[in-house]
C-alpha cells in the first residue's frame, strides 16, 4: 500500500493546534513525514537536520501549508548545537509540548572483529547519545506544562538480532529503548511522557548513510524473507504510517501511554 501525504490528515488532533514540536533527522523519510503530519493538526515546527538542503525545502512545505516552522542545522550528537537549537525554539515559541527524537544512522556495518572503534562510536553518539541529549534539553522547556517525547529505535533494538554487521546499529537501538524506559520513570513527574516505537523497514533515504564493509561478505548468511518483507504488505511501510503513530503519541490521545515500545512493522519482527 501506499501511503501518500495528504492535503487533511488522517486522523484529527484538535488538542494539537497551537502546540510546539521539535522534530530531529526532520530533512528526510520518517522525520520529514511526521513534521508534515504534525504542522497539519496545526503545530509549530522546529525542523532540526545537519541536511541543510533538504531541511529547507521541508521548511518550505511546511510554510506552504501555512504551518509556523523554523529550522536549526544541528548534529545531534553535538551537545551545545542541541542546546541552542531547544532554547531557540522554546524561546521562538514560549514553550515547547512535544519532542521527536527520531535522527539516526545505520552507519558503518562490518563484522565485530573488524569494526573500527571510531566507527562504533559514531554510531553510538548519533542514536544513542544524540538522543539522550534531545531529551535532556528539552526537560527544561517542558517541564511545566508535561508533554509528549517519542523516541525512534527499530525492531533491531528490540525483537530482531538476524542483520550481521549491525552490531553498532542494534546496541544503540537497544540503548534508546532502555534510556526511554528511564527517562519515562523520571519524568513522569512532570507529565512528561516518554515512548519509543521500533518500525520495521521504511522506505526512506536511510540506505545513504549505510556504509557496509568489504568484510561484511565474509559473515553473510543467506536470509529468509527477502529484505523488506512484511507479512501485513509483504513490502516495506511508509514513513507516513510511522507519522501518523508519532501524531498520536503527541496527543492527548494518548494521555495514559508512557514507557511503552510501539511496534510498527507489519509483523515483520515476528516471522
Ligand atoms: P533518513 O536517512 O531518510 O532520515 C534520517 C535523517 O536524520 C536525515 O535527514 C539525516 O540527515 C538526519 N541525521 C542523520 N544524522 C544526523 C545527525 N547527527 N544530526 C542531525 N540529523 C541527522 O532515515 P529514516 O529511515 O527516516 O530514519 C529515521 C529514524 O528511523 C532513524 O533513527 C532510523 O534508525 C530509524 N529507523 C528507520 C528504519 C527504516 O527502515 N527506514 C527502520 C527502523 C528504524
Amino acid at each position: 500500500m501506499t501511503v501518500q501525504t495528504l492535503q487533511k490528515p488522517r486522523i484529527v488532533l484538535p488538542e494539537l493546534k497551537d502546540k510546539v514540536a521539535v522534530v530531529t533527522g526532520a530533512a528526510s523519510g520518517i522525520g520529514r513525514a511526521t513534521a508534515v503530519a504534525l504542522a497539519q493538526q496545526g503545530m509549530k515546527v522546529c525542523l532540526v537536520d545537519l541536511k541543510n538542503e533538504r531541511r529547507e525545502q521541508v521548511k518550505q512545505q511546511l510554510a506552504d501549508m501555512k504551518a509556523e516552522v523554523m529550522t536549526a542545522d544541528v548534529d545531534v550528537s553535538d551537545p551545545n548545537r542541541v542546546h541552542q537549537a531547544f532554547d531557540a525554539a522554546a524561546k521562538q515559541w514560549g514553550r515547547i509540548d512535544a519532542v521527536f527524537a527520531n535522527a539516526g544512522i545505520n552507519g558503518v556495518l562490518s563484522p565485530i572483529e573488524d569494526m573500527k572503534p571510531e566507527d562504533w562510536d559514531h554510531t553510538l553518539f548519533v542514536n544513542l547519545k544524540g538522543t539522550f541529549l534531545c531529551v535532556k534539553h528539552a526537560i527544561p522547556h517542558m517541564k511545566q506544562n508535561g508533554g509528549s517525547i517519542i523516541i525512534t529505535s527499530s525492531i533491531n533494538g528490540s525483537r530482531v538480532f538476524s542483520n550481521f554487521g549491525m552490531s553498532a546499529y542494534s546496541t544503540s537501538k537497544a540503548g534508546q529503548v532502555a534510556f526511554a524506559k528511564m527517562a519515562a520513570l523520571e519524568l513522569a513527574r512532570y507529565k512528561i511522557r516518554v515512548n519509543v516505537i521500533c518500525p520495521g523497514s521504511i522506505k526512506t533515504n536511510i540506505s545513504e548513510n549505510t556504509h557496509p564493509t568489504p568484510e561484511l561478505d565474509k559473515i553473510k548468511i543467506p536470509v529468509k524473507y527477502p529484505e523488506g518483507s512484511q507479512p501485513l504488505e509483504h513490502a516495506p511501510g511508509q514513513p507516513e504510517q510511522v507519522a501518523d503513530l508519532v501524531a498520536f503519541l503527541a496527543s492527548d490521545a494518548a494521555s495514559h501511554i508512557t514507557g511503552t515500545e510501539l511496534f510498527i512493522d507489519g509483523a515483520e519482527s515476528l516471522i
